[in-house]
């Protein structure tokens, strides 16, 4: 049975990332929001403190620490930086994709340089500007050669894509058009031909870049594709299945930083000659606020046991994601609420917190694809069931 109780290596990721947390990334987080940029000394430190390979295996530079030490850990980080937790988030799913599909040269030439932060961080080129909701729609292509592969296209929203030293790109390779083979290839960040763009100008999370990366010819080495030809699909869905348990931990953690600074700020605040936290109206939203965060956790760390017991975790990560990043934004609205005027000036954190947790019912799948895929694997279980 799921234990609500962290292990004492679980406690200790938290508490390391908690503490990196209040002593590197809280300090920087709202000069990171309002001047943008790349946060790569931060993300170094977090490398150093092993957070770029929760779950990664020791040998290849990770913690090996497993999905529930790195829900705990993201959650602390994200109360104080949104903007640098996706992109490390990002980079542990790709370090977790590269050790899980890659051959044994694949993971020795690649997973140490993203846990120890040689590669700053990793990034994930699923998206295109046609194909968002429905990857399977992507018209950037791998042509074979004598010598390898030649990328041509674009992918887009990629995080980090100014500063990733390595990608992992999805490509058709073969299939009709109607069911395209897709395939799977890890790309260097100074691959000639790998044309990173400019930053989007974006509503929140500043401090992450999301980028276009355009393909020009761009040729790759044979030993570029990862896993088998044509079975590249899956590889995203089952690394989308664990970030979501990540993007969850994330929405949680900023959600959670949100409700806490309105809570104290209602006991400090004074109107008609008393806290605001003696009318019901405050005490209602600080109740709800607390309850559906706990409600959010509980589900985060539920779907992170389920992938540390290999059991299928699929429906519980979609489950958890659509919930904490739903209700999380409910939670940061309410948060700014308690604040009144306050709550909508910069001099307080909490709108920045409104807008970094709008994207987490967008990026890793919208809430509507991931009701899709909750409800897709209901309609299986009664159809197995008979
Ligand atoms: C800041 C940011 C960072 C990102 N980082 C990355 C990254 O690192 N790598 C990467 O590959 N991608 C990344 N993305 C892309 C992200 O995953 C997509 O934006 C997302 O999947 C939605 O695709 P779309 O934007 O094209 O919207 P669309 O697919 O065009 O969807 C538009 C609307 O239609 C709805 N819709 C679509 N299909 C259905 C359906 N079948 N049923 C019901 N509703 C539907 C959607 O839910 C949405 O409300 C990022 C996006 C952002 C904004």
């Amino acid at each position: 049975m799921f234990d609500f109780q962290p292990n004492e290596t679980q406690e200790m990721i938290r508490e390391t990332a908690k503490q990196f947390a209040s002593r590197v990334l809280e300090p920087r987080a709202a000069a990171l929001d309002r001047d943008g940029g790349f946060p790569s000394e931060s993300l170094t430190e977090a490398a150093e403190l092993g957070l770029l390979g929760i779950n990664v295996s020791e040998e290849y530079g990770g913690v090996q620490a497993g999905a529930v030490a790195y829900s705990l850990a993201v959650t602390e980080l994200a109360r104080a930086c949104a903007a640098t937790t996706v992109a490390l988030c990002v980079s542990n799913m790709v370090a977790e994709v590269v050790e899980h599909f890659g051959t044994s040269e694949q993971r020795s030439e690649h997973v140490e340089k993203l846990t120890s932060g040689e590669y700053v961080v990793g990034g994930f080129a699923l998206s295109e500007a046609g194909a968002g909701s429905d990857p399977r729609g992507m018209k950037t292509r791998a042509q074979k050669t004598d010598k390898g592969w030649v990328l041509n296209g674009s992918k887009l929203w990629i995080t980090s894509g100014t500063h990733a030293g390595l990608f992992v790109v999805w490509a058709r390779t073969g299939g009709t058009e109607e069911r395209p083979g897709i395939s799977a290839f890890l790309v260097r960040g100074d691959t000639p031909g790998l044309i990173r763009g400019k930053p989007e100008h974006k509503m929140g999370q500043h401090g992450s870049t999301t980028t276009a990366l355009d393909f020009e010819d761009c040729e790759i080495p044979e030993e570029a594709l990862l896993s088998e030809l044509d079975r590249g699909f899956p590889i995203a869905m089952m690394a989308l299945d664990g970030g979501r348990i990540g993007i969850g931990s994330l929405a949680l953690g900023v959600a959670s930083a949100a409700a806490d600074y309105a809570a104290k700020y209602s006991t400090e605040r004074q109107q008609f000659g008393r806290p605001i936290s003696a009318f019901q109206a405050i005490q209602w939203m600080v109740a709800n606020n607390h309850t559906e965060l706990d409600a959010a956790r509980l589900m985060v760390l539920r779907a992170a046991w389920l992938k540390d017991q290999k059991q299928p975790f699929s429906r519980e990560a979609s489950m958890a994601k659509l919930f904490a990043s739903e209700r999380g934004f409910g939670v940061c609205n309410r948060a700014l609420q308690i604040l009144g005027g306050y709550g909508y000036t910069q001099e307080f954190p909490v709108e920045r917190y409104l807008r970094d947790i709008r994207v987490t019912s967008i990026y890793e799948g919208t809430s509507e694809i991931q009701r899709v895929v909750i409800s897709r694997d209901i309609a299986r279980r009664f159809a197995e069931a008979g």
